[in-house]
């Protein structure tokens, strides 16, 4: 199949017919069961369903962490649509550095490093950087510590800091390489209901403040009918 006609430039993400199975006894259970979608820059999906529906799966085909069994995943860089079902694991990897962020249940930060350096960090992710680069690395770290509210935090290790801001660094930490995708599972479930909301009004907002498409694992209804379109899963397939 040819990479999607429509609004190519806008499109980020665009899966086409993928099914993920996984071993199951004698047989195989599909995580994902021909799933079809598409979300735009400046967009946003929310996937929602049960536990042990698929969510956490499909989010981990876009993310190229997993490979699908079958069907296409189209992503949008630079250089035109790579399809992530076919892709070389070191050019998956590569992806996942400059055209993918994602943020998971869990903020993953290095506890021995400040807010500031969880995001500078990314730069040395493919080897030790240029001057020029690590300062350019050091202002978007600044600037976007800022953009998720967290300006006077930057020299603050991760000890200091509560689950909230935890969580808007690893949301900043995402955005570092100036993404097209960015893949949330669950990203407010370990926080309480005021820190959690705060996180989803950060998310949504980014969307278009830095004109990101958004893909985010939801339990929460009210959360999943922000989002511009929805996607429940039952037993891996929409519904
Ligand atoms: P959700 O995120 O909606 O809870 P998952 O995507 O984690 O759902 O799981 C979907 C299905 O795939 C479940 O039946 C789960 O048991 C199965 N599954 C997920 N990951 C694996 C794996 N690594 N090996 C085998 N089965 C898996
Ligand atoms: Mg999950």
């Amino acid at each position: 199949m040819t990479a999607p006609l429509l609004a190519p430039a806008r499109t980020a993400l665009a899966m086409d017919d993928v099914v993920l199975t996984y071993p199951d006894g004698d047989s195989r259970v599909a995580a994902v069961d021909h799933v079809s979608l598409e979300i735009g820059r400046g967009q946003s999906l929310a996937v929602t369903g049960p536990s042990g529906s698929g969510k956490s799966s499909l989010l981990a085909v876009a993310a190229t962490l997993t490979r699908p069994d079958s069907g296409h995943v189209w992503l949008a860089t630079g250089a035109g649509p790579v399809d992530l079902a076919t892709v070389s694991r070191a050019r998956a990897a590569e992806l996942r550095r400059t055209e993918i962020g994602i943020v998971f249940q869990q903020s993953n930060l290095l506890a021995s490093l400040t807010a500031r350096e969880q995001l500078e960090a990314m730069a040395w992710l493919d080897g030790r950087p240029s001057r020029a680069r690590r300062r350019a690395a050091g202002d978007r770290a600044r600037e976007l510590l800022e953009l998720v509210g967290l300006g006077a935090a930057g020299d603050r290790t991760v000890g200091a800091l509560s689950g909230g801001q935890r969580q808007r660094v690893a949301v900043a930490r995402a955005l570092m390489n100036d993404p097209a995708l960015l893949l949330a599972d669950e990203p407010t479930s370990a926080l309480d209901t005021e820190a959690g909301a705060a996180v989803t009004d950060l998310l949504l907002g980014l969307v278009h403040e830095v004109d990101v498409a958004l893909m985010l694992v939801t339990h929460d209804a009210a959360v999943a009918a922000r989002c511009d379109s929805r996607m429940h899963l039952v037993d891996g397939a929409p519904v």
